[in-house]
């Protein structure tokens, strides 16, 4: 094969696997992103859960003062009791006490809702807490594992930059310019290899059909030819 053919293939090789990783490095952070999300998120649940039961200790003492005013004042009128004067009097006593009497038992009625509605949101404030625990242990493990890649990334980018910078020497500027421009015009492919598909023979970067003379040509390989359609460096390999 033309030296540098092989040569442009290696280096497609390398810009490929380049890519790749550098799309990986940048999807990464998201993924952290989310997963810290998800643990904000799950502490806003715990965190809402318990200024609801905050107001629901509030309105209980709320009701419970409520609850001993109508204590002092079914107090106050049956003091009354002893003091009117006529049977009209004494039976309009009777109906206020009897209205403190139900308002008294509403209220009673209103704190035992209140109290059912705390023990409520104490179970799901300790569901919440153990589920938001869990949530935080894996994130981090998660979180560090995606940590651990990035860095791993990084590590093999910086490698076949090495790599890909020493093959690219190699290459005739006029040529590394060409390849260039087809790398960033052409989706990051510049150097395709001619594929068999069913009968036809096609370039495997615009899958357009190669012509039998261009095929001849390419699989000669003693010069570097184009393909007739998306002008990328075609390849056979027998
Ligand atoms: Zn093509």
């Amino acid at each position: 094969m033309d030296a540098q053919l092989q040569t442009l293939i290696d280096l497609q090789a390398l810009d490929t696997k380049i890519a790749a990783l550098e799309a990986e490095q940048a999807r990464l952070p998201g993924q952290i992103e989310a997963i810290q999300a998800a643990v904000a998120q799950a502490r806003a649940g715990v965190q809402t859960l318990k200024a609801k039961l905050d107001t629901a200790k509030k309105d209980t003492r709320s009701k419970e003062k409520d609850l001993e005013d109508a204590q002092v004042k079914r107090q106050k009128s049956e003091g009354r009791l002893y003091e009117v004067k006529t049977n009209k009097e004494y039976s309009a006593v009777l109906v206020e006490i009897e209205e403190i009497k139900q308002e008294k038992a509403k209220i009673e009625e209103e704190i035992l809702s209140l109290m059912e509605t705390q023990e409520l949101l104490a179970v799901e404030i300790r569901d919440a807490e153990a589920a938001l625990k869990t949530r935080e242990a894996e994130g981090q493990q998660e979180e560090a594992q995606i940590r651990r890649r990035l860095a791993a990334v990084e590590v093999e980018l910086t490698g076949l930059r090495g790599e890909r910078e020493s093959v690219a020497r190699e290459v005739p500027r006029d040529l590394l310019a060409d390849y260039t421009k087809l790398l960033r015009g052409r989706g990051g492919l510049a150097v395709a290899q001619v594929l068999a598909v069913g009968a036809d023979m096609v370039c495997a970067g615009c899958r357009m059909t190669v012509t039998p003379q261009r095929l001849q040509e390419v699989k000669h390989q003693s010069m570097l030819h184009n393909c007739e359609s998306c002008g990328r460096f075609l390849y056979w390999l027998p």
